[in-house]
């Protein structure tokens, strides 16, 4: 989203964020802005939100005690927040529904998203179908290959999915498509896009999403606990489920707030995907933040295990957050990852994904090191039927 007449507006998290964009979409953005400040606005929007997130996504979700991943890790007690249990099996769906609604009320039909591994389009199709909106997703051809399962579901759910035949074939030439589209479709289309990323106000407005996650978990955390954690820790990728999660805490100077990148093979270059343990400040799909580039500002390869991980960047409130010391920034590798992904199975019943188990893989090391009568809490982002096959793979099963 950067290109030649790049202009920057508000939204910002201390420098980070803004909206870097070509002209034709700062009217689109500055409409969705409006929009979403009337949609707050009115109790009538948040009503209709929270009988679809009680009704159809199933929230609240459960908050569940850890008892034997506690005992393995030596420390403090470790909560998970079931994110998991949610339709469709993981977070998206919560913003995908919000922005779905937004849609509607701004009188738009159409939907399009990019999607990467087939997880944000699978919310998205989803989304739709429920309120009966045109889904149109955008997918490289060579992920569509590789997530052959996820592009049936999209078009079982009533969605047309684009194989996008330009550069790598992947996400980033997905969202170049995406957004080309969007440019010429503007007046009757919404673009959903899937984290805390891009131009603003979507990092604004998938964070206030996504914090239904954080407000349940906080006012579960004083129910249960009798008060509140020590420690919160999600995994990061684009930064959705984190800042969900963090977000009503990060007043609360006393909980500890760790998210965890994907430290992939190593620390080298195009072997990992954690801009904010490695990266350096840039523009990525319009916004400034934290960026895996070369010195030319050439964005780099990533690699990690999990796809929803597998991304360059990151949304601008976490290097927000970052360079302010107020979240942590830690790194799981990929072998961390396999690991706690069976050790979560086999000791508490629920395989969850690859993503997610960065997240127990630190929250583990962080338990361990603090007294039993602490509390750790981690986002389990999302189930792991859909990594089964790639933890067969890996394990050499
Ligand atoms: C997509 C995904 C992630 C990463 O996205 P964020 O925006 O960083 O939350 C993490 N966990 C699961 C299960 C996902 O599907």
């Amino acid at each position: 989203m950067s290109g030649e007449a790049a202009r920057e507006h508000d939204g910002r998290f201390g420098t980070f964020g803004g909206r870097y964009v070509p002209e034709t979409l700062v009217a689109a953005l500055e409409e969705l802005e409006t929009a979403w400040r009337d949609a707050r606005a009115d109790p009538g929007f948040e009503t209709e939100l929270d009988a679809c997130l009680r009704d159809f996504v199933g929230r609240p979700t459960a908050f569940t005690r850890a008892p034997r991943l506690s005992t393995q890790a030596g420390g403090a007690m470790i909560w998970l927040k079931r994110e998991d249990l949610a339709h469709t099996g993981a977070h998206k769906i919560n913003n995908t529904v919000g922005q779905v609604l937004l849609a509607q009320r701004m009188g738009k039909t159409r939907i399009i998203a990019e999607t990467g591994a087939g997880q944000h389009g699978v919310a998205t199709a989803t989304a739709c179908a429920r309120y009966g909106l045109a889904c149109e997703v955008y997918m490289g051809a060579e992920d569509a290959r590789r997530q052959s399962l996820n592009v049936f579901r999209m078009k079982l759910l009533g969605a047309r999915v684009h194989e996008v035949d330009s550069g790598s074939r992947t996400l980033k030439d997905a969202t170049n498509e995406a957004m080309r589209d969007w440019m010429g479709s503007v007046g009757d289309t919404h673009y959903i896009l899937g984290s805390v990323v891009g131009p603003h106000p979507f990092p604004t407005i998938v964070r206030e999403l996504q914090s239904v996650i954080g407000v349940e978990c906080r006012a579960q955390c004083l129910d249960v606990l009798g008060g509140l954690p020590d420690a919160v820790i999600a995994c990061v990728g684009g930064g959705s489920n984190a800042a969900g999660i963090f977000a009503p805490f990060v007043a609360d100077q006393g909980v500890r707030l760790v998210g965890v990148e994907a430290g992939g093979r190593g620390n080298e270059p195009g072997q990992h995907a954690a801009p904010l343990t490695f990266g350096s400040p840039g523009i990525l799909h319009g916004s400034l933040s934290y960026v895996l580039q070369d010195q030319e500002g050439q964005t780099s390869d990533v690699h990690s295990c999990s796809a929803g991980l597998d991304y360059p960047g990151v949304g601008p409130e976490h290097a927000f957050w970052k360079d302010s010391g107020r979240v942590e920034y830690a790194v799981a590798n990929d072998a961390e990852a396999l690991e706690a992904f069976q050790t979560l199975s086999r000791l508490e019943g629920i395989i969850p994904a690859l993503e997610t188990a960065h997240a127990i893989s630190t929250a583990m090391t962080i338990a361990g090191s603090m007294p039993a009568e602490r509390h750790v809490v981690v986002n389990c982002s999302g189930r792991g039927d859909k990594d089964v096959q790639e933890a067969m793979r890996l394990l050499g099963v």
